[in-house]
């Protein structure tokens, strides 16, 4: 069992007199003509923010913006309007520090008082910063007193913050943030001992995207719900006509393994019993009603049926634990959004720990207003996914008690 995660309360401020704090963010929020669209990730970090100032520390707060090149400052990738936010957020001065990497740095940093914090231009302008380059890091780190990684979406990258700064501090003055140590208890700690039953559900666009994910769960589901266009895949191999439906053709071997696996654990899978087809695959076209599993030539399915979304929806409204990655149809589109609705609604009539991977679906329970009615929704779409594979994230294996 991997080990405990260090949390700020094990952080011992003590000998320190305004410590100064290193804070990797993902802060890395949509953009249009320079004005953030989205504040989740803003919002999702504050409480950290504001726990550090509150225990009197100088924070120094950092985070990567988009895809710059890496060669220096970028106007459209700059980090200016986040900091603007925050500053409001706090009603604190935000210094948006570009020349972070400049001897003249540390004094800025010794001169904050109480209503000020650091907000470093985007990391990526720099090219080491996704090398995970060590010397970056040693600047990075230098007269900083602990790190505290609070960047959950980023957390399976070993971009230098993530790791390599980490990795400047002595153990014991690195810890996880908030939202770091809420997505480990649930995306981890929600699958260590559970209660049966266990569901997952899982749809979205591929098979191939989501192997590891449908094999690992195979040893710890006991009912796995399958939607979306890998449903054809799937319905294709039990001999099912699925007409002009997304299937991957040469994944078949992978879903006979994983029929294999659920068959030999007792893991119950569900598949569609009816679906809503279109005859293309345009914004617009018209939904058209399917009544059974088997879909005519002329059409393709591009959402579960109501049936289908009754019998997925009282399974999981009797779970104890249900974790959700991949909408059930293409719900960007109105007339195939209601499997993914049903399933939304019935995770949140559920009395069990309700999990939302990031990505697609958590942007679906989002759309539909229900993401506050659930346990919890994943802030980090890769991260979180391959946390629900069962791996190790480089931007948590250092902040683990024990190396
Ligand atoms: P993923 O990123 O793998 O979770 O896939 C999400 C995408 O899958 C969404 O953009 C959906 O529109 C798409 N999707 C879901 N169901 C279907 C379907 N039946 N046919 C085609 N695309 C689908």
């Amino acid at each position: 069992m991997a080990a405990r995660l260090r949390t700020l309360t094990d952080l011992n401020f003590s000998d320190y007199t305004r410590p100064v704090v290193f804070l990797r963010l993902d802060l890395n929020v949509p953009l249009k003509n320079g004005t953030v669209t989205d504040e989740t990730r803003i919002t999702a970090a504050l409480p950290t923010v504001r726990w550090l100032l509150e225990k009197g520390c100088r924070v120094v707060m950092c985070s990567h913006l988009g895809r710059p090149k890496g060669e220096g400052y970028e106007k459209e990738f700059s980090l200016a309007p986040v900091g603007e936010k925050i500053a409001a957020h706090l009603g604190k001065e935000v210094l948006l520090c570009g020349d972070y990497l400049m001897d003249g740095f540390s004094r800025i940093v010794q001169q904050l008082d109480n209503n000020q914090l650091v907000l470093l231009e985007n990391l990526r302008f720099h090219k080491q910063e996704q090398k995970g380059d060590k010397e970056f890091a040693k600047v990075l780190a230098k007269n900083m007193d602990f790190y505290v990684n609070d960047a959950f979406g980023t957390c399976h990258r070993a971009d230098a913050s993530m790791v390599a700064v980490a990795e400047e501090f002595p153990l014991e003055r690195r810890a996880a943030g908030f939202l770091v140590q809420k997505e480990i208890q649930f995306l981890e700690g929600a699958f260590r001992n559970p209660q049966a039953p266990v569901t997952a559900i899982f749809g979205g666009a591929k098979v191939s995207d989501k192997i590891a994910i449908l094999q690992k769960f195979t040893s710890i589901a006991n009912n796995m719900i399958i939607g979306g266009a890998m449903a054809y895949t799937f319905l294709r191999y039990m001999g099912h006509k699925v007409g002009k439906s997304r299937v991957e053709e040469d994944k078949m071997s992978l879903v006979a393994d994983i029929i294999k696996a659920a068959e030999a654990r007792r893991v119950k899978i569900l598949l569609p019993v009816d679906h809503v087809c279109a005859s293309e695959f345009v914004e617009g076209t018209p939904a058209i009603a399917c009544m059974s599993a088997d879909i005519p030539d002329n059409l393709m399915g591009l959402d579960i049926g109501p049936k289908t979304a009754a019998l997925y929806a009282e399974t999981i409204k009797a779970s104890k634990v249900v974790v959700w990655n991949g909408p059930m149809g293409v719900f960007e589109w109105e007339a195939f959004a209601q499997g993914s609705r049903s399933v939304a609604e019935a995770l949140t009539q559920c009395a069990g720990s309700t999990i939302v991977g990031g990505g697609d679906s958590a942007a679906a329970i989002t759309e539909f207003g229900l993401a506050e009615k659930v346990s919890h929704v994943s802030t980090g779409g890769g991260a979180s996914m391959e946390l629900l594979e069962g791996k190790e994230l480089p931007g948590i294996k250092v902040l683990r008690a024990s190396l």
